[in-house]
């Protein structure tokens, strides 16, 4: 290298020569030459010379900085900038960058979260189930294997009258169809497997998609208004805000198909996909395999498959939880995020990234749309609606005929108890499933209060068992087994208290299981169905309770949230909301929001059809704004006296909100780290609002103790600029084995 050229003022390119997670955690620096500066950026393509041999390869820049690692005489120079168009490697490269300053992580941290993992590909078979039936024959088949109380392959046939192509992984995941039924089928001729090397030709299928329904008028209003702003060609982030079932899954359709029109892809966030079935399966109905679904469940490899698949055009749609936000479309045109309120959006691993932000920092630099929906939109998204910063589109009716929004009663528990009433059914919830069983109409029972289930306390002394490496009480489980549900802990269950010795000590409170025997003393003749973590544990456990749900093999649904979200139950008539209470999450600014989400939605599920759904919410709260609000199905008012809650105690989205967390096995090293960065920030910032050091609200967890530093500011940028000043102060707590984590709300 020539004399004169390196010192103060060079700039130096960090870069990695491949995309895989193994060599991510290797970067290479080089100088960039002064004339290329203005070209290279964060994402961008370059060559280098690279090796002894100074063979020419291409590398991505992940950062850009002036401070060189190493002797800056021994670095080599970047030797060009490829315009080679935008590729979406550059693309996530860049979001990386952006998650890494906005939310805190190293650059290896936000890198591994938007790049796939890149492994020896395997060609994979592509299996499916096709008909070899006409029409008219399989309806004949499935009057047999109705007669023949065939549940199964009941199951398959109905599925195939509406598609006559059925993916592998609907066929056993979501079908949860055995071997045996389908050879079964194959063996009456029904049905045959087919293995292809390659994906199904999309056209051969699209011919006999699901059209659209004649729109509503809000449909059309929002639809119309969608359209305008597309065509202005400036890129716009929508917010549809529709009551369950006012038909918002049509509006995402019909804009993904224009998007695919114009030959670019789009992306559909759901929460969960276990918990939103229905809606993958339209979509599958209307763009056959343009479709692609990743879950959460997919090994590495089969995700950076499905990656493949997207960045070479095998498919124009990806549907997935939040991840499924870095899939490497060639010419992303919409990002659609359904239930944009749901927590599962926000990611428990560093970087801890939300996705409805990430979402529409990614859709700024591809230049595509953003459409959130909700029935109950996060404060975030509605506050910055009503600003204008989002085009708010509101739809206020159901979609379908007849169907309208259920009748709400609120019963309180206390005058329950009072009236000597011990049973977590009330009078009214008594008589209302007396009347659903007779008229042979479903019902769901539901129950929000998880911290209420059956944690084990002893009657004399009051002390409760609790998980050794975590500051939280042990769950009692039907097996007499005592859980950690935060680390899997396991004891058996004690005969006498550990404290005091006293013979009193038993499961105490109320879980589904539970619930479950107290209906099933209560009302002896229903068939009841149980939905909580534990059901559900196995692969598919979901699905499988849903399908039988839906199928009519029981009269009761009890579950915990998870029966809230999404479903369609046309024969469910009356919900009840068994103990809606905010007390217990108090700790958290967000408990009021989530009891009216979740109310609201759980209002949602009841009489999705022509008859009129009832809805009973007991509380010992009833006259809580949450719930009345919930009750009255009124967003709007629960909006103001929410906002104005969260404007009084400077909670966002009126005060963005940094949390630094300090976790330690040592808990003086997490004390005395937290202190340090409290004053750090108190000295840097004086007019910022700093909290702590705080117990965090699980003070320990797997053995690490946990505190926390809040800050709260009006000026977002300013608790950027804090999270950069504590980032300079990690070095040294790593050393002492404290662990600094951030989240950005
Ligand atoms: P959301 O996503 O807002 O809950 P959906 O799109 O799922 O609403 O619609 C609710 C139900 O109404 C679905 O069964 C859907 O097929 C039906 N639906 C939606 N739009 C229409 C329409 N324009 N005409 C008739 N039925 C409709
Ligand atoms: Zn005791
Ligand atoms: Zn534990």
């Amino acid at each position: 290298m020539a004399e004169g050229k390196t010192g103060a003022g060079d700039w130096y390119a960090r870069l990695i020569i491949d995309i895989s997670h193994e060599s991510l955690d290797r970067t290479f620096t080089y100088r960039i030459p002064e004339a290329l500066r203005p070209e290279c950026a964060v994402g961008s393509v370059v060559e280098i010379p690279f090796g002894k041999g100074n063979r020419v390869i291409n590398g991505y820049c992940v950062e850009i900085t002036d401070k060189p690692e190493y002797d800056p005489d021994k670095i080599k120079e970047i030797l060009s900038v490829k315009k080679c168009g935008a590729r979406p490697e550059e693309e996530l490269i860049r979001l990386a960058a952006w998650m890494r300053n906005e939310y805190g992580a190293t650059m290896i941290q936000a890198l591994k979260t938007v790049l796939p993992v890149k492994k020896t590909v395997r060609q994979t078979e592509i299996r499916q189930l096709v008909s070899r039936m006409s029409e008219e024959e399989l309806v004949a088949y499935k009057a047999v294997c109705e007669r023949k109380k065939y549940k199964a392959k009941l199951r398959v046939v109905e599925a195939l009258l509406e598609d006559p192509v059925i993916p592998w992984d609907i066929l056993t995941h979501k079908l949860g169809v055995s071997a045996q039924t389908i050879a079964a089928m194959e063996k009456d001729g029904a049905a045959e497997v087919t293995r292809e090397k390659t994906w199904r030709d999309p056209v051969h299928v699209a011919a006999e998609r699901d059209a659209h329904p004649v729109f509503t008028q809000e449909q059309e209003a929002a639809l119309g208004e969608l359209a305008r702003l597309h065509a202005l060609g400036k890129p716009y982030v929508a917010l549809v805000h529709g009551v369950t079932g006012s038909g918002k899954t049509e509006i995402y359709m019909e804009r993904v198909a224009k998007t695919i029109e114009e030959g670019k892809q789009a992306i559909l966030l759901i929460p969960e996909i276990s918990l939103t079935y229905q809606t993958v399966m339209r979509f599958y109905r209307r763009f056959g395999d343009r479709v692609s679904i990743m879950h959460s469940r997919l090994s590495e490899g089969e995700r950076y498959d499905q990656f493949e698949r997207a960045k070479t055009g095998d498919c124009s749609i990806m549907i997935g939880p939040r991840s499924a936000l870095f899939t490497p479309f060639p010419k992303l045109g919409l990002i659609v995020i359904d239930e944009e309120h749901e927590n599962a959006y926000q990611s428990e691993s560093v970087p801890h990234y939300h996705a409805r932000e990430t979402a529409i920092a990614r859709a700024r630099m591809c230049g595509a749309d953003v459409i959130l929906g909700s029935a109950t939109p996060s404060l975030e998204a509605y506050s910055r609606a009503l600003k204008g910063e989002y085009v708010l589109l509101e739809m206020k009716k159901r979609a379908r005929e007849k169907s309208t929004l259920p009748s709400v009663t609120i019963v309180d528990l206390r005058e329950e108890l009072a009236a000597g009433n011990r049973s977590i059914f009330s009078r009214l919830l008594q008589e209302k499933i007396r009347d659903r069983l007779e008229k042979k109409e479903q019902v769901m029972l539901f129950l929000n209060r998880r911290a209420y289930a059956n944690f084990v306390s002893c009657r004399s002394c009051g002390k409760t068992m609790k998980c050794p490496h975590c500051e939280v009480a042990l769950k009692y489980h039907m097996d007499g087994v005592l859980r950690c549900h935060y680390c899997g802990f396991e004891q058996r269950m004690v005969k006498c208290c550990p404290q005091c010795s006293s013979p009193y000590i038993a499961p105490f409170g109320t879980g589904t299981q539970k619930v479950e025997e107290m209906a099933k003393d209560m009302f002896p003749s229903a068939r009841i169905l149980r939905m909580d973590a534990d059901t559900t544990k196995e692969k598919d456990g979901h699905e499988k309770i849903l399908t039988a749900f839906a199928a009519g093999d029981a009269d009761i649904l009890i579950g915990t949230q998870m029966i809230v979200k999404g479903h369609d139950f046309p024969n469910v008539t009356l919900m009840g909301a068994l103990a809606a209470d905010l007390s217990l999450n108090s700790q958290d600014f967000r408990g009021g929001e989530r009891t009216f989400q979740l109310l609201t939605q759980a209002a949602g599920r009841a009489g999705r059809d022509k008859r009129p759904g009832e809805v009973v919410i007991q509380s010992y709260e009833p006259g809580h704004y949450s719930i009345l609000d919930a009750a009255a199905q009124d967003y709007g008012a629960f909006y103001e006296k929410e906002m104005s809650f969260r404007d009084m105690l400077h909670y966002p989205p009126v005060y963005s909100l940094l949390t630094a967390q300090f976790s330690s096995e040592e808990e003086a090293n997490a004390e005395d780290a937290a202190a340090l960065f409290a004053a750090a920030a108190r000295k840097k910032f004086p007019q910022m609002e700093i909290i702590g050091p705080a117990q965090a609200p699980i003070g320990k967890l797997n053995d690490a103790y946990r505190k926390r530093v809040y800050a709260k500011s009006k000026n977002h940028e300013e608790l950027l600029a804090l999270k950069e000043v504590w980032e300079e102060m990690e070095e040294p707590e790593k050393k002492r084995r404290v662990n600094i984590q951030y989240t950005m709300e």
